[in-house]
């Protein structure tokens, strides 16, 4: 700043002498004159370029004015807008690092502010609450999910310790969910909404406690039959031992039902565990077919017409006591729900190069078509007075449809009531 100063001093200094020399005093004050004018006109002309660069700051139309006091003031400017260009790329990428966390998080978050207007959500929020990410916002959020209890919910003052949460259905694309939505105090009059989709866990919890009620019934019949005839024998000490045999033959015959329908649990059990040890090994599938035919054809005694057409040296790569569990439980079942005179017809041939299909067909009752895609569910059964007195836990087809995931294959089933059925499932070769 001084060194401009000491210039303009020195050009007066220099404008004065000439303009003396050359005219006197009128001179002097003429080069004066001039050369403040020019001064004058200089810096009207910077201030104007500044004036317009300032109105659209752009680094690269930055106007450039080598040495003196405008060089220096551009040169400024020019460092203060890199770095607040580099300053804004820093700001944006953290903020777009942070918009990608946001809707990474599987949880829905939303902001609303005193009004109940919403200011910002993530793509999970917009899922859970049926949102349109672009029209919704600034939406009321009250409009927008017409649930009343959620309009009461809203209003409740949160509290830190225990945030108020409520779990309502939503009518979404992919059917009714039901969402978790706890709420919490956020900046001043703003409210932070955090959405869960707690449908999965919910049908879980509900699967759990069903099968946990089943699994009681089950047992608890056989356990009261026991029961039953333990104490007809402590009440009735004299009964003629012929009775006491047949009664005896009947526990013994509900106990085996009981310890089936453990070993079949505990199968399932292992199925279903993520953290189970694979026992895969080579296994010679046409062999293991055969040997369950074989007890399929024990168990039929002669009263169905069996019969058999399985390619030789077929094999796959699996656990061989899975694999025996899931084939051995479709040809036990066409056994036991055929009635005596009917066929059963079990096959085993290569599909293509690398596929082989097995199935077992039978001339049995079928199957209707609405029993269909529940029929691998733990503990359904058609007729399960037939099943029970077939002496069926109800698990098999549960154990085969997880033990066939297991080698990449699933079930499939083709039934009609009084055309019989056809199980069969397509297995990949070694
Ligand atoms: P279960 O122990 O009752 O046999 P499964 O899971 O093996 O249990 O089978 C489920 C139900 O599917 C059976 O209760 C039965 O009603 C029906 N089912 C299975 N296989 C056949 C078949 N070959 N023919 C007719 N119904 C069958």
């Amino acid at each position: 700043m001084y060194s401009h100063f000491t210039k303009l001093i020195l050009s007066l200094a220099v404008a004065a002498v000439l303009g003396y020399l050359i005219s006197g005093l009128t001179g002097l004050f003429a080069a004066c004159c001039a050369v403040l004018l020019g001064y004058l006109f200089l810096h009207l002309y910077q201030i104007n370029r500044l004036f317009r660069w300032l109105k659209s700051p752009k680094l690269n139309n930055l106007p450039r004015s080598g040495s003196g006091i405008w060089g220096n003031i551009f040169d400024t400017l020019l460092s203060q807008a890199k770095s607040r260009k580099k300053r804004k790329q820093k700001l944006s990428s953290a903020l777009l690092h942070l918009n990608r966390i946001a809707e990474a998080i599987p949880n829905g978050v939303l902001l609303l502010d005193a009004n109940g207007r919403i200011e910002w959500f993530n793509r999970p929020a917009a899922q859970h609450l049926n949102l349109d990410s672009t029209l919704d916002q600034n939406g009321i959020l009250k409009n927008l999910v017409r649930a009343p209890e959620f309009h009461t919910f809203l209003q409740t003052a949160p509290d830190e310790q225990q945030p108020p949460e409520i779990s309502i259905p939503i009518h979404t694309l992919h059917g009714i969910r039901n969402i978790l939505i706890t709420r919490s105090a956020f900046d001043k009059d703003q409210t932070l909404l955090v959405t869960q989709d707690i449908t999965a866990a919910e049908q879980l919890n509900a699967a759990r406690t069903d099968f946990v009620a089943n699994v009681s019934h089950e047992l608890r019949t056989p356990l009261t039959v026991i029961n039953g005839f333990l104490e007809t024998l402590i009440d009735m000490p004299d009964m003629p031992r012929e009775q006491q045999q047949e009664f005896l033959g009947l526990m013994q015959h509900e106990g085996n039902r009981m310890l089936s329908l453990i070993a079949d649990l505990l199968t399932l059990s292992r199925l279903e565990s993520p953290h189970a040890e694979e026992n895969r090994q080579p296994v010679n599938f046409s062999a293991l077919i055969e040997q369950a035919a074989a007890e399929g054809g024990s168990l039929s005694q002669g009263r169905h017409t069996l019969t058999t057409d399985i390619s030789p040296d077929i094999w796959v790569n699996g656990s061989q006591l899975d694999l025996y569990n899931a084939f051995s439980n479709l040809i036990f079942n066409a056994v036991r729900y055929t009635p005596a005179g009917g066929d059963i017809r079990i096959c085993l041939q290569s599909e293509d190069e690398k596929h082989a299909r097995f199935s077992v067909s039978d001339t049995g009752p079928g199957i209707a078509a609405e029993h269909l895609p529940r029929l691998t569910e733990r503990f359904y059964r058609v007729d399960s007075g037939r099943s029970r007195h077939n002496g069926g836990t109800g698990l098999g087809l549960a154990i085969t449809k997880h033990a066939l995931a297991k080698h990449n294959s699933n079930l499939e089933i083709e039934s009609r009531p009084g055309h019989g059925s056809t199980f069969s499932a397509v297995l990949e070769t070694r």
